[in-house]
């Protein structure tokens, strides 16, 4: 067994039953193009790779990728980049691979200390969505931020994250894995969950209006949402539009669905 490192937040999967979960929840078809990203000791990587078309592995750690290449190498599906997810320009590196570009889905057991920013440039931005939007990601990630990406308006988890990546995806719990099932261990449980790009039904009219306004609208959870906003809009003039859109002008930031924060956002 390979020594995990703390520093890149290795944690390696062991159960059975969460591998299945996550290839299950992938829907592999002998026509995709999967990007995977922390392949690790390759435990998932050896499961997806007989079932898709190309896989696109980017893990950090120069020593893992020796052992990786060892292992799978020489698979002609099969391409590993060894550098920072959040850093290497991927097109860059793959333009002489035709066959592993425009990879259309993510499956991956990502390292917890970057799942936003994984999230982020996977899915873009609410004032810059990635333009090409993938078929579905299926991440193991930490219970906690799973539950924000789920939540439902005006439950306890329900955040500024909520909305700015259900603006983007529909997200769905797929399963959740004990601590037990890694070694070592983390601190805390974790989830399966897909995310699913979607076309966005009521769009903002000026994204980055909506980015501000809900980031300025969840400063204060405990504060009403026009108190929250005081600073950029007057509180008359919020309540009033609040209740042309039936909206009660007495709710918090977390009370809002993602459509309705955006007609409301797009009546200011
Ligand atoms: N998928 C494996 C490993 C998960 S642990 C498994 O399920 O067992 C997370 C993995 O992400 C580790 O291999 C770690 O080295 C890698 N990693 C950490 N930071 C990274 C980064 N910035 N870019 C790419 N890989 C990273």
């Amino acid at each position: 067994m390979v020594q995990p490192r703390k520093q890149f937040a290795q944690h390696w999967l062991k159960s059975d039953k969460a591998l299945n979960a996550i290839v299950k929840a992938a829907d592999c078809q002998k026509t995709d193009r999967i990007l995977e990203i922390g392949p690790g000791t390759g435990i998932l990587t050896k499961r997806l790779l007989p079932l898709v078309e190309s896989l696109l592995a980017v893990e950090i750690d120069r020593d893992l990728c020796k052992l990786l290449v060892k292992q799978i190498g020489s698979k002609e599906n099969f391409l590993l980049l060894q550098g920072d997810f959040l850093e290497l320009d991927i097109p860059a590196q793959i333009g002489n691979f035709p066959k592993f570009q425009n990879q259309n889905k993510v499956v991956a057991n990502i390292p917890y200390n970057i799942t936003g920013p994984i999230i982020e440039r996977l899915l873009g931005t609410i004032a810059d969505p990635n333009p090409q939007p993938f078929d579905s990601i299926v991440l193991l990630i930490q219970k906690e931020v799973a539950e924000r990406l789920y939540a439902k308006p005006s439950t306890r988890d329900f955040g500024a994250l909520s909305v700015r990546v259900q603006y983007l995806a529909d997200c769905e719990l797929i399963s959740i894995v004990p601590a037990t099932a890694f070694y070592p261990p983390p601190k805390v449980d974790s989830a399966v969950v897909r995310l699913s790009p979607k076309q966005i039904e009521i769009p903002a009219e000026d994204p980055k209006k909506l980015a501000t306004l809900v980031k300025l609208g969840f400063a204060s959870k405990r504060k009403m949402l026009r108190n929250n906003l005081e600073s950029v809009i007057d509180r008359d003039r919020l309540t009033q539009l609040m209740e042309k859109l039936a909206i009660n002008p007495q709710v918090r930031a977390e009370d809002l669905s993602v459509q309705q924060w955006v007609t409301l956002v797009n009546s200011i």
